[in-house]
């Protein structure tokens, strides 16, 4: 009888299996929680919607384009508007991924070689490592001190040993939320063998950037994404650097790799900013009064943050049962407790609209008072 469907009890053979990579079976996917009907504080989202007038302006655009055509392979449109609002300076080479993290994969697919290395901090972003398991590719996380600052001393004794392709440093960082010093990323710009890629995701929080500093060093990568700052339907990334780096980059870039909807819609909305950047500043002026109040709280240590989302800790009750607490009461955070060390006890807060926060805070208060 010629089957016509899985049925749930069908296994695949082993000898079937063992085709994927060992390091892929080995592999947990990238985790997004369902978030249907809660308050949403888990993904460093912009909360706001665009306002109408400015909605309809890039429907408009979006309207007019063609769906049966490929799209302009270059984004040249596109790479415009992105550089008359982020200005890198003359001379400055752009690379455009499907979101930032497909910049990553890219950046790891043009130097992937057996024995060569990824280097990023720990805790940190994960797709770093992800990524670089990927790919083939060694992975080495340099460990944050006790402040979440780079150790200085442990991290240029790593490069020294194992020689990383590229070094990736998020700025601020994902999911301390801190900027480290200037000083240490200097010594560790200097010192790398490879590519430093700044990671600039949440630079409409934080407000401060390399990107000034692209044309003294060649080895130095600037990216930036429009996700965090209100398009991350849009997937769309960017990466800033030395032209003769980027166009060996480019190489390994999939043809036509964002879309045309993407193209017209992030060209239009880019033009005029103005309604993001206020949304920004809104956010920025929010983090400051949950900075205070989970400060105000007993039994919490909370983190300074440079992005829209906060870092704290737990010093008595257990953040995994306040997680869940928060769930059932209908509001999703990220729990960073699991993966443990550090960020044991640990909890992630993105900063919502002022009455999303002010449910979060209503809810952890009653979460911790175990009610
Ligand atoms: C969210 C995040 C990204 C991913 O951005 P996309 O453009 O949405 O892929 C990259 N880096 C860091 C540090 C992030 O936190």
């Amino acid at each position: 009888m010629r089957r016509t469907e899985y049925l749930p009890g069908d296994n695949v053979t082993d000898s079937l299996l063992n085709w994927i990579r060992p390091e892929i079976r080995a592999l947990s996917a990238y985790h997004v929680a369902d978030a249907e009907g809660m308050v949403k504080l888990d993904a460093m989202e912009n909360p706001y919607a665009l306002p109408q007038t400015d909605r309809s302006d890039w429907l408009n655009k979006v309207s007019e384009a063609e769906i049966n055509r490929y799209p302009d392979p270059h984004a040249r449109k596109l790479k415009l508007a992105l550089n008359a609002l982020m200005q890198p300076p003359a001379g400055t080479a752009t690379l455009l991924g499907n979101g930032s993290d497909e910049i990553i994969q890219m950046l790891a697919l043009a130097v992937a070689q057996p024995g060569r290395c990824i280097m990023a901090f720990e805790p940190g972003f994960v797709m770093y490592r992800m990524i670089a398991e990927f790919t083939g590719m060694q992975y080495v996380g340099a460990p944050l001190d006790d402040d979440f600052e780079i150790d200085v001393v442990k991290t240029l004794r790593l490069i020294d040993q194992h020689q990383p392709a590229i070094i990736f440093i998020a700025y601020p960082n994902n999911p301390t939320a801190n900027c480290f010093h200037a000083s240490a990323i200097e010594q560790i710009i200097k010192f790398a063998p490879g590519m430093v890629v700044i990671d600039e995701a949440y630079h409409p929080f934080a407000q401060d950037s390399y990107i000034d500093t692209l044309a003294q060093h060649e080895k130095l990568l600037v990216m930036r994404t429009v996700s965090k700052m209100g398009l991350a339907g849009l997937r769309l990334g960017v990466l800033f650097g030395h032209p003769l780096l980027i166009n060996e980059i480019d190489k390994v870039r999939l043809p036509y790799n964002i879309n045309v909807l993407t193209q017209k819609a992030a060209a239009a909305i880019l033009k005029k900013p103005q309604a993001m950047e206020q949304q920004a500043a809104q956010i920025r002026q929010q983090r400051e009064v949950m900075l205070q109040q989970l400060a105000d709280m007993p039994d919490v240590k909370v983190y300074p943050s440079r992005a829209n989302f906060i870092l704290f800790r737990l010093l008595q009750a257990n953040a995994t049962e306040v997680f869940e607490k928060l769930k059932q009461q209908g509001v999703l955070i990220k729990n960073m407790s699991a993966a443990g060390g550090v960020l044991e006890n640990c909890l992630r807060v993105t900063v919502g609209t002022e009455e999303e926060n002010a449910v979060f805070m209503r809810a952890i208060a009653r979460a911790m008072n175990n009610e």
